[in-house]
């Protein structure tokens, strides 16, 4: 090996550390959240109770994981073998199928927290829909996370926008198609028309989540439960929370709109 290979891949790796250890959400999730520096832990039971606790028991426990301090909680045989009281898990995640996005192990959650739903490039229909108003109507999980990630397969074979698509695989162009196309006009570079197109696929996701009749809207406008779109990080291993599905919450809407009135 050259030196100049081995500078090169020293390069990578410094900055691959790097990355990790920069900080996850923007500073305004940040400060609506509530989010404290050097914290790793939220408590289980308040995280049930409270959609935004739970929503920082998620980015703290992707924390854990991201910095290679994974406590793996309630993942032991005897959490596995031992549910006969029910479940209660306090978030309802929307994620890709893709192999590599495992979420108990990149949130650091165990046995009966997540209630998941996966298929590729997270595409929902009417099963999926009663899957998640089942969480919601009949768990009371009041956290619901639209997941996607870098490098999604899905998102970037809607991105090349195929003629006739095999079988059942044109479900899943067709609901990617308006992301895609929304990422094409950007004229970016390919990576970056991807990683647009991934967002927005996430955003327009919890948008028609948030407008779901007849349980999920009204329980959202209520704020009775809250819908938040994030992307995972192959490389980094971090979860980053989209900022404007945060600041768009009716919690934080009201907040703004309260400060507002009360400053006059
Ligand atoms: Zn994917």
């Amino acid at each position: 090996m050259n030196s100049n290979m081995k500078n090169a891949i020293l390069i990578l790796f410094v900055s691959l550390f790097s990355t990790i250890a920069v900080a996850q959400q923007s500073a305004n999730v940040d400060k609506l959240l509530g989010l404290e520096d050097n914290q790793y832990f939220a408590d289980r039971d308040s995280a049930y109770l409270d959609p935004i606790y739970g929503l920082k028991k998620l980015i703290y426990g992707n924390k854990r994981f991201a910095e290679n301090k994974s406590i793996k909680p309630r993942q032991t045989d005897a959490d596995l073998k031992n549910n006969e009281l029910g479940q209660k898990p306090f978030a309802t995640i929307i994620g890709c199928a893709d192999s590599r996005v495992p979420n108990e192990i990149i949130f650091d959650q165990g046995v009966g927290d997540l209630f998941i739903t996966r298929t590729a490039g997270q595409v929902m229909a009417e099963a999926s829909y009663g899957t998640i108003e089942y969480a919601t109507e009949v768990l009371n999980t009041r956290l619901i996370v639209v997941l996607g990630h870098e490098s999604c397969g899905a998102v970037q074979a809607a991105m090349k926008l195929p003629e006739n698509p095999p079988g059942h695989v044109v479900t899943l162009i067709n609901a990617i198609k308006p992301a895609s196309l929304y990422a094409k006009k950007t004229n970016k570079s390919e990576d970056d028309m991807l990683d647009t197109a991934i967002h927005r696929n996430v955003v327009e996701q919890v948008n028609l989540l948030r407008g779901l009749e007849p349980v999920l809207s009204r329980r959202f406008e209520k704020g009775e439960v809250i819908i938040v779109g994030a992307v995972y990080s192959l490389h980094t291993g971090n979860v980053e929370f989209i900022e404007e599905t945060i600041t768009s919450l009716p919690e934080f809407m009201n907040s703004k709109k309260a400060t507002g009135s009360s400053k006059k």
